[in-house]
């Protein structure tokens, strides 16, 4: 077989092999906005495996590893890390789109730069930071990872952030603001909403059952399982407990990857779509069926009352928030000196507790107990 021919980004044998692998309504390299600072084209790496690439080798990425999703890192090994969820998402993500034809790698930017705003401690860490910046603002971890990723990253001596593709940054936009007008996001990033609610919706559960905040028979309750359950017993008989919630979790994921396919395929024959245009006229088209719909918001619903309402997880959740309050205020009395370098433009620019917030948000958990430990708080 010949080599390829080296070519440009987004250049003729990149757009050949999309073109004989992608549906008519998948994104493009060659269609890309482009990026806010020109660069010279890659020999052979299109736009979007460039910009999976740059989330990949950030070091806000490499955080994710110890950041909280649910559970801090106290209470086991067992349970998912921001990073882990990520990977869930994103290896869900591929499976949808690569079943769909969408753009894998446009995907796959897409699903790891998801969280990758995240501050320590999870959302009680981001409820935190937000109270704290008062009328200075707001803080959201979705509009935080394109603050990382347009400014805060520093790989590159000529431009700040990771200068990303606009599609990557129009996707990450529309988690922010959940509303679009007359364009609905592109499949690839409707893609990545929904497989991050299929994968939390089942970790989170399975973690909590780990811990013993749950256990099987209370989620049995919900219909959403007792069908898991009903697929799992049809096939395997006399499972032990831990093997069946295995069981159950794999099937849980596999179901709902398979109902959001089934029906979204069917819009897409439906409305015989030819164009990137045509599906994004369309409003939003990759979601599951009614039935499972009110069946996850159902699950939704059980989890933030049963697991993120926990006592447990509140006690944790108030010691976290305590120690990251006491941080933000003893900073910000602090001269900025106090802060690394980087976070000097920040105070400058937009004033002392937005770089403050920036500094806390960027640290690992594992960092942040340490910050609160050598400040003798
Ligand atoms: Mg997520």
């Amino acid at each position: 077989m010949q080599p390829e021919p080296i070519t440009n980004d987004g250049g003729e044998a990149i757009a050949q092999r999309e073109d004989a692998i992608l549906a008519p309504y998948a994104m493009r390299s060659a269609q890309s906005a482009g990026r806010v600072h020109l660069e010279t084209p890659h020999p052979y790496r299109g736009c979007f495996q460039r910009d999976r690439d740059r989330i990949v080798h950030c070091s806000a990425f490499r955080r994710l590893s110890d950041k909280t999703q649910v559970f801090t890192g106290k209470l086991s090994d067992y349970h998912r890390t921001r990073l882990t969820h990520t990977l869930e998402v994103a290896s869900i993500a591929r499976s949808i789109g690569r079943a769909l034809r969408l753009n894998e790698d446009l995907i796959e930017s897409l699903a790891l730069l998801h969280d990758i705003g995240h501050p320590p401690y999870g959302h009680a860490g981001e409820d935190v930071l937000n109270e704290c910046l008062g009328d200075e603002g707001f803080f959201c971890h979705n509009s935080q990872a394109l603050r990382i990723v347009e400014k805060l990253e520093r790989r590159y001596p000529e431009m700040p952030g990771l200068n990303l593709s606009q599609e990557i940054l129009d996707g990450q936009a529309y988690r922010v603001s959940k509303t679009f007008k007359d364009k609905a996001p592109l499949l690839e990033s409707q893609v990545v909403d929904v497989a991050d609610s299929i994968a939390y919706n089942s970790h989170d559960a399975d973690d909590a059952m780990e811990f013993g905040l749950l256990d099987l028979d209370d989620l049995l309750e919900l219909p959403l399982w007792r069908e898991a359950d009903r697929r799992v017993r049809s096939k395997f008989k006399n499972l032990h407990p831990s093997a069946l919630r295995g069981a159950l979790i794999h099937e849980l994921i596999d179901w709902q990857v398979g109902d959001v396919l089934t029906t979204t395929m069917e819009r897409l024959e439906q409305g015989n779509f030819q164009s990137v245009a045509d599906v994004q006229a369309a409003g939003v088209l990759v979601k599951p069926s009614d039935p499972l719909a009110k069946q996850q918001a159902e699950l939704k619903k059980y989890l933030y009352k049963n697991v993120y309402r926990h006592k447990e997880v509140i006690a944790e959740r108030e010691l976290t928030q305590g120690s990251l309050r006491e941080m933000f205020y003893t900073f910000m009395k602090a001269s900025p000196e106090k802060l690394p370098e980087k976070f000097a433009e920040v105070t400058k620019e937009e004033g002392h507790a937005r770089a403050v917030v920036d500094y806390l948000s960027g640290m690992t958990d594992r960092f942040a107990l340490q910050t609160y430990a050598d400040l003798h708080l």
